[in-house]
């Protein structure tokens, strides 16, 4: 069966690889789709952030998985794709209930789409995107939280701003 895993992945992190790499495993085929949300303003672009999925899924040699984009209804995009299968990863208690929220919402809007829920592994409990931005930005090290390629973009990213 084919998934999508939806998110902002601004940027990817270790949290985020270690859910696209179990997921992969159980799926035929695997979709990472990042959102493109106009009402929110990124650090990077969708572009920048595609770049950064692609080369962490093939440095881990994940030949049945790919990356997208979309914008609009979650819901619109999986009927596009045929898909029918959503990936989520759950963290500490505090995911649960907006992820509850948005999955019972996926499925009113499309009774057909399921979401399966992927409980974070214990270390990489507590990393988040916006931490891993913030850690960053104050010059921290976030080695451990995400791939050594965001790592450099992070990097790269806040100089170019100093
Ligand atoms: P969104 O803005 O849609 O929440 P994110 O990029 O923050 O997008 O996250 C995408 C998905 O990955 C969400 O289901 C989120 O709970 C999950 N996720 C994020 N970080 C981790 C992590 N460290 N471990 C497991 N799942 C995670």
């Amino acid at each position: 069966m084919t998934a999508i895993y939806p998110g902002s992945f601004d940027p990817m992190t270790c949290g985020h690889l270690d859910i696209i790499k179990r997921a992969a495993k159980f799926s035929d085929r695997l979709i990472v789709a990042v959102l493109n949300n106009a009402a929110k303003t990124p650090l990077f672009t969708v572009e920048e952030r595609m770049g950064m999925l692609r080369e962490a899924m093939e440095a881990e040699g994940l030949k049945n998985a790919e990356v997208d984009s979309f914008s609009g209804l979650l819901v619109d995009y999986a009927r596009s794709r045929d898909v029918y299968l959503l990936i989520r990863g759950l963290r500490a208690v505090t995911d649960f209930e907006y992820e509850f929220q948005l999955a019972l919402t996926n499925r009113m809007l499309d009774p057909g789409l399921e979401t399966l829920f992927i409980s974070t592994s214990t270390e990489y409990l507590f990393i988040a995107s916006s931490v891993v931005r913030e850690i960053a930005q104050a010059g921290g090290d976030i080695s451990k939280m995400a791939p050594d390629y965001v790592c450099e973009r992070l990097r790269r990213k806040f100089n170019e701003h100093i």
